[in-house]
């Protein structure tokens, strides 16, 4: 029997991931926060909310894709939020990038409601969204995750139940650690290629397909070589997730030696203002301390 599915923030990602479910045949119902992004989803046959607990009542599955640990907070635990519309059997799944801690503290409330929660972050940037190729990272009960599965299958192409609640974010807290590590690689490669007097294209063209080849490198090299610095994610989103890496490691002993640097060049990006580009401007960061810059626009 297919369920109701209701969907919550809908901003970058939760924008593509909503519009994929709809094109898959899914009957939704929405809720942001600023209520004229719903708009083009009422137009394209969505069923507007009053509010997340409004949306909990009305829906079986409740997909949450907001900014940071205190907004799901906010639109759960909150005065209208999703635990006031909840109730036995319904299943809340949260694709925000959040604290793993949080997660559990949040999951625990949900299922003393009767209910059920999945932590099932994502990564593939707003291309992936749009496309329905994210790869989503989910923890929590093995048959809820059996349950939801369909439903993912609109938005993801790589979907891996990695182990009970909480398993799903510390599982995408190991992909921002490989993300950044590799845009500082592209970086300081770029900036090399560009020092030694190559032309970048060409060189991101010829190293693109070998043992170098990443994600990164082919999605957010390209643009930086054209000073593109459009965000897929933001400097500062990307900060708030390394946090949550940095937070996580200091709890469990263990040394984050290239996360906690790059955590530092982006810092130093926020305090010029530069926090709402991509997080491939990390490149910027270099340039200023050798004083080249990369490519044209
Ligand atoms: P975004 O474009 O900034 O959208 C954020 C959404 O959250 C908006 O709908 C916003 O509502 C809503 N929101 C924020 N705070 C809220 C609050 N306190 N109460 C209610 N709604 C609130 O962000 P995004 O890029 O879609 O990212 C969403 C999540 O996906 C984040 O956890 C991010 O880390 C994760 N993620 C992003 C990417 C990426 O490439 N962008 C990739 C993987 C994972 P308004 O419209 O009212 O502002």
């Amino acid at each position: 029997m297919k369920e109701k599915i209701g969907f919550i923030g809908l901003g970058i990602m939760g924008r593509g991931m909503a519009h994929n479910l709809l094109k898959a045949g899914h009957d939704l119902m929405v809720w942001n926060r600023t209520a004229s992004k719903m708009d083009e989803f009422v137009a394209a046959g969505a069923a507007p909310a009053d509010s997340p607990a409004d949306l909990a009542r009305r829906c079986d599955l409740i997909l949450i894709c907001v900014s940071d640990t205190p907004d799901v907070e906010a639109v759960v635990l909150g005065d209208s939020g999703v635990i006031h519309g909840i109730d036995v059997g319904k299943l809340v799944v949260d694709h925000s990038t959040i604290s793993p801690h949080m997660t559990r503290t949040l999951a625990a409330k949900v299922n003393a409601k009767g209910a059920f929660w999945l932590d099932a972050p994502i990564s593939g940037g707003s291309e992936g969204a749009a496309k329905g190729t994210l790869s989503i990272m989910v923890g929590g009960d093995a048959e809820q995750f059996d349950r939801a599965k369909p439903y993912l299958d609109a938005l993801g192409k790589t979907i891996t139940h990695v182990g009970g609640q909480g398993a799903g974010q510390m599982a995408k807290l190991v992909n921002q650690i490989l993300v950044v590590i590799n845009m500082l690689a592209v970086s300081e490669a770029l900036l090399f290629a560009e020092a030694g007097g190559l032309d970048l294209e060409k060189t991101l063209n010829a190293v693109a397909g070998g043992a170098a080849g990443s994600w990164m490198l082919s999605n957010r090299g390209t643009q930086a070589i054209v000073r593109d610095w459009r965000p897929g994610f933001t400097i500062d989103l990307q900060q708030k997730d390394l946090r949550l890496v940095l937070d996580a490691a200091d709890q469990m002993g263990v040394p984050v030696i290239g996360t906690s640097l790059v955590f530092n060049m982006y810092r130093t990006l926020q305090e010029q203002g530069l926090g709402s580009e991509g997080n491939h401007a990390l490149i910027k960061a270099l340039e200023k301390m050798t004083g080249r810059t990369i490519g044209s626009s």
